[in-house]
C-alpha cells in the first residue's frame, strides 16, 4: 500500500469478539489472507496467543480479563497506527472491556459480534474446552459459569450458525468497505 516517501497508509482494528466456537480464530485467519490480497499488511492477535505471551500471569476473573483486552488494545493501535490492518480475536466478554479497547484505539475500529448460539459453540467445541468445563478441570468458563455480556455497539453482528465462513468473511469485508476502511 502506499507510494515510497509517501506516509503509510492507517491501519484499522476489527476485533472479533464471541463465545468460545463461534468462530473467532476460523474467521480471523480466513479474513487475512483476504485483506492482504487487497494489499494490506495484516496482523492477527489471537487473545489465547497473546495471553501466552503478554499475560501468562493473568487468570480468568473480571479484573484478569479486563487488563488482558487492554493489553491487546494498546498493540493493536500501535500496528494500526502504522498501516497494518489488525485483527483481534477474543472472547472479550465484557461491555466495559469493548468500550475501553475501542477508546484505546481511538478512531479505525471497527467491533464484530460474532453471535452464536451457545448450544452450537457447545457441539462444535473446537479446543475441547466445553467438555473440559462440563468435567470441571476448567471453571469461569464464558457462556457457562461466567457471563458473556450482550454487546451492545457491535458495527456488525454476523451469525455463524446460520452462515458459511467465506459468506461470513463476505459480510465482514462488505461493511469495512462501505464503512471506508478497505476499498469497496
Ligand atoms: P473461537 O476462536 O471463537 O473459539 P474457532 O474458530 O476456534 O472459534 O472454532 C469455530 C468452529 O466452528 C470451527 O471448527 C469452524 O470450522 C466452525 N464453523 C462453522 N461455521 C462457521 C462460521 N460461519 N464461521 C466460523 N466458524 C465456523
Amino acid at each position: 500500500m502506499g507510494t515510497p516517501g509517501a506516509p503509510p497508509p492507517t491501519g484499522f482494528v476489527v476485533w472479533l469478539e464471541g463465545l468460545s466456537g463461534s468462530g473467532k480464530t476460523t474467521i480471523s485467519r480466513a479474513l487475512a489472507p483476504r485483506l492482504r490480497s487487497m494489499g494490506w499488511k495484516v496482523e492477527v492477535l489471537d487473545g489465547d496467543e497473546m495471553r501466552q505471551m503478554f499475560s501468562p500471569e493473568l487468570g480468568f476473573s473480571r479484573k484478569d480479563r479486563e487488563m488482558h483486552a487492554r493489553r491487546v488494545s494498546f498493540v493493536a493501535r500501535m500496528l494500526a497506527r502504522n498501516g497494518v490492518a489488525v485483527l483481534v480475536a477474543m472472547i472479550t466478554p465484557y461491555e466495559t472491556s469493548r468500550q475501553a479497547a475501542r477508546s484505546v484505539v481511538g478512531t479505525r475500529f471497527f467491533e464484530v459480534w460474532l453471535s452464536c448460539p451457545i448450544e452450537i459453540c457447545r457441539q462444535r467445541d473446537p479446543k475441547g474446552i466445553y467438555r473440559r468445563s462440563e468435567e470441571g478441570s476448567v471453571t469461569k468458563m464464558t457462556g457457562v459459569d461466567d457471563p458473556f455480556e450482550e454487546p451492545l455497539n457491535p458495527d456488525l453482528t454476523v451469525d455463524t450458525s446460520s452462515l458459511t465462513v467465506d459468506q461470513s468473511i463476505d459480510r465482514i469485508v462488505r461493511q469495512l468497505a462501505s464503512s471506508g476502511y478497505v476499498a469497496g
